[in-house]
């Protein structure tokens, strides 16, 4: 009885994944269709943008930085792939869209690349550690001062002048430097199979030829949502493996999942955030400031997007059909 109960079950597993697994294969047949390259559109983010400035160095902030490295990235990324869209969400100094507010501004990007039905998210950041501060010496002042001298009737007021130091508290270089390249936290994915259920509506209810239930609507967005972190881990490992051979330090691996980085998680899409160097770092913010630097770091990340692109068209890059919960 619970056997045959279980078989049951199980068939009925089977038939929706064998279904869902169709329905993917249609729906991605149907889009391949309209745009033979798979990756027809990459967004490319400068993180942050006055008035937020990102992490803050001696003489440089991360905002302006990731601008410079953004912009070439989208150049030589137009260069590259002239089939493809490069969008970028802004363009400015300043926070996209005339927003003032960060929060609304990530809100906005993440908008900004669903609408714009992106294949590939990319976002571009400089790291920081927690402050530490220092004090040092910047000057000296004359200071007035008054002590007294001997006991009882012979005590005697002594007033006169002496040169003291001025101080001021400065924030400590930091050792840590490098680069890491992220992917949407373990913690943001049912916020992520939300967003790509919304757009996979979105997109449906377009196809008046094709109808799907809810039921069959939340295995589909499993379904890519598993593909999606598949394939934003294999860019975020060979953007790694891009820096590494350009011979800047990667610090710590290819990716982390210890972060609920907002804007990954709410973009329907492959995605991840690349920590292009330490901003408290004297090296790194020298390097992330320098046309040459900004430059390395752009053809190393375009050219992991190449290598990734390719490998997404011919197949090699798993779709992650086994697995999905
Ligand atoms: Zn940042």
């Amino acid at each position: 009885m619970q056997l045959k109960f279980s078989i049951q079950i199980l068939c009925l597993t089977l038939l929706l994944a064998q279904n869902a697994s169709w329905k993917v294969y249609a729906h991605d047949d149907k889009r391949n269709s309209k745009n033979k390259a798979g990756i027809k559109t990459i967004i490319v983010d400068a993180g942050h943008g006055m008035p937020d400035p990102g992490a803050q160095g001696s003489f440089s902030n991360e905002a302006d930085i990731n601008l410079g490295i953004a912009m070439k990235l989208g150049e030589k990324l137009k260069k590259a792939l002239p089939d493809c869209k490069i969008l970028y969400t802004r363009t400015s100094r300043n926070l996209p869209n005339g927003l003032q507010n960060k929060d609304a501004a990530n809100r906005w990007r993440a908008q900004f690349a669903n609408d714009n039905k992106g294949d590939l998210y990319i976002s571009i950041h400089v790291n920081d550690v927690a402050a530490r501060y220092g004090r040092r010496v910047i000057g000296t002042r004359e200071e007035n001062y008054t002590t007294y001298t001997g006991k009882g009737k012979k005590r005697k007021k002594i007033t006169g002048t002496r040169t003291v130091n001025v101080y001021e508290s400065y924030r400590l270089p930091c050792a840590t430097r490098g680069t890491q390249t992220y992917v949407w936290s373990a913690a943001k994915n049912d916020e992520k199979k939300g967003y790509i259920n919304q757009e996979m509506s979105r997109e449906y209810d377009m196809d008046t030829t094709f109808s799907m239930d809810e039921q069959e609507a939340k295995i589909l967005a499993s379904i890519y949502l598993k593909k999606y972190m598949n394939r934003s881990r294999a860019l975020a490992e060979l953007v790694e493996e891009e820096f590494r051979a350009k011979g800047l330090p990667s610090a710590g691996g290819a990716m982390q999942f210890n972060r609920g980085i907002k804007v990954l998680g709410a973009t329907a899409m492959p995605s991840i955030l690349v920590e292009t160097g330490y901003i408290c770092n004297p090296a790194d913010e020298q390097y992330l400031n320098s046309t040459s630097g900004q430059d390395t770091i752009a053809d190393a990340i375009m050219n992991a997007v190449v290598i990734y692109k390719k490998n997404v068209e011919a197949g090699i890059i798993t779709e992650g059909l086994q697995g999905a919960d």
